[in-house]
């Protein structure tokens, strides 16, 4: 098969971890006999830097004529002074609306061994494996809003808004990626004050019925934050709207403890958009030190959505299980006292399992 797609390494750790990524997407492409065409792009700073616009029409050509996009991290604080519609954040919104992906996948696992990593206690957290499906195109964060009236007396206001096809499609998705895993959905909303949460549970409801198989349970946002601390290993599937999403996907990774270790998929538009959830870490950029693993793991979650290569997705799976239960770790990860490996190595030993895998399957 052609495995055409587009990279957009952007900014700070970035270009680290994405090449990380394209290495072991090599490796399995390889194996498994596909054949892998890349084309790289700016997108963010970098893209400020050589063309004055965050997300340069060349690079949104080329993701459209992919068959899916892997993004490193845009930021940092040497384009804090642009203005807004110039930040390398606003390139990264432009690209998910030009795709038109309104479904965030975020998974966040607790793997086996790494339950020291979450502040909470290692049994509350032990087996945690919990996929947030946030949508992503709507909401807050794109309804009307507006700032009035004049300095001391000034009133601002932003709108949550739903169609019921906006919640309808995300709903199906959030099904379907049930139907994929453990069988439960449970829809997050805040049915009891907002008349879009309101409309968001009717129409969630009356998908339902398309899926028997799938458990369905709805959840007040409020009550879903304080689960997801206290027994967040109960978790299969949440889908919920944007801002509800998006504050309970960060709750999500800080409960597993590991930023560097999470990917995510953005679907449902003409292209999928795959990237590990951290930012640029502008903090330890160029050191080789930051941890490619929710880039790597961003490609396969890549091969699984956009290419339906699930034994090459679980091929990458579990060769960054077995590095990790090798007691292999970037420094984020390491134990007090425990020497860490540098982005270039973790790559190398993902990589090179990866190849073992497929040598032991011929
Ligand atoms: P961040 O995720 O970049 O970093 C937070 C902390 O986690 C830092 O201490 C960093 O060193 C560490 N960290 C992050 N990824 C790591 C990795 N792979 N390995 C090891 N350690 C890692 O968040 P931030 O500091 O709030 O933001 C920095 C910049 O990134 C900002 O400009 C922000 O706007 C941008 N940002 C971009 C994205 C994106 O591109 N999708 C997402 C979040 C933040």
């Amino acid at each position: 098969m052609l495995i055409k797609i587009t990279t957009l390494p952007g900014d700070g750790i970035g270009p680290e971890v994405t090449s990380q990524a394209v290495r072991v997407l090599r490796s399995v492409a390889e194996g498994f006999g596909h054949v892998l065409e890349i084309t790289e792009k700016n997108i963010g700073g970098a893209a400020l830097l050589s063309s004055q616009d965050p997300l340069p029409a060349d690079t949104i050509q080329s993701c459209l004529a992919s068959g899916a996009v892997l993004l490193g991290a845009v930021g940092g604080p040497a384009f804090d002074r642009y203005p807004a519609n110039l930040r390398p954040e606003a390139g990264l919104l432009r690209l998910r609306q030009e795709l038109g992906v309104f479904a965030n996948l975020r998974p966040a696992m607790c793997l086996r061994g790494l339950e020291p990593l979450s502040p909470l206690r290692p049994e509350l957290v032990r087996a945690t494996d919990v996929m947030i499906v946030r949508e992503l195109l709507g909401g807050l964060y794109f309804g009307k809003r507006s700032t009035e009236g004049s300095a001391g007396s000034r009133r601002a206001f932003d709108t949550m808004a739903y169609s019921e096809p906006e919640i309808e499609r995300i709903a199906r998705i959030g099904f379907e990626v049930a139907r994929g895993r453990r069988k439960q959905l449970l829809s997050v909303d805040k049915a009891n004050v907002l008349d879009s949460s309101r409309l968001w549970r009717e129409v969630v409801t009356g998908v339902g019925k398309d899926f028997p198989d799938v458990e369905l349970s709805h959840m007040y946002v409020d009550s879903a934050a304080m689960a997801l601390v206290s027994r967040p290993n109960r978790f299969d599937v949440i889908v919920t709207e944007n801002m509800f999403g998006d504050i309970l996907s960060d709750q999500a990774g800080a409960v597993v403890g590991s930023l560097g270790l999470l990917p995510s998929a953005s679907l449902g538009g003409k292209v999928g958009l795959y990237e590990p959830i951290h930012g640029s870490a502008p903090d330890i950029a160029g050191q080789g030190i930051a941890n490619p693993l929710g880039a790597i793991l961003s490609g396969a979650m890549l091969l699984r959505h956009s290419f339906q290569l699930e034994a090459e997705a679980a091929t990458i799976e579990s060769a960054v299980r077995e590095v990790l239960s090798a007691g292999h770790r970037t420094r984020d990860l390491a134990e007090k006292g425990q020497a860490p490996i540098n982005t270039d190595e973790m790559g190398r030993l993902v990589a090179a399992q990866v190849e073992r895998t497929r040598t032991a399957t011929i």
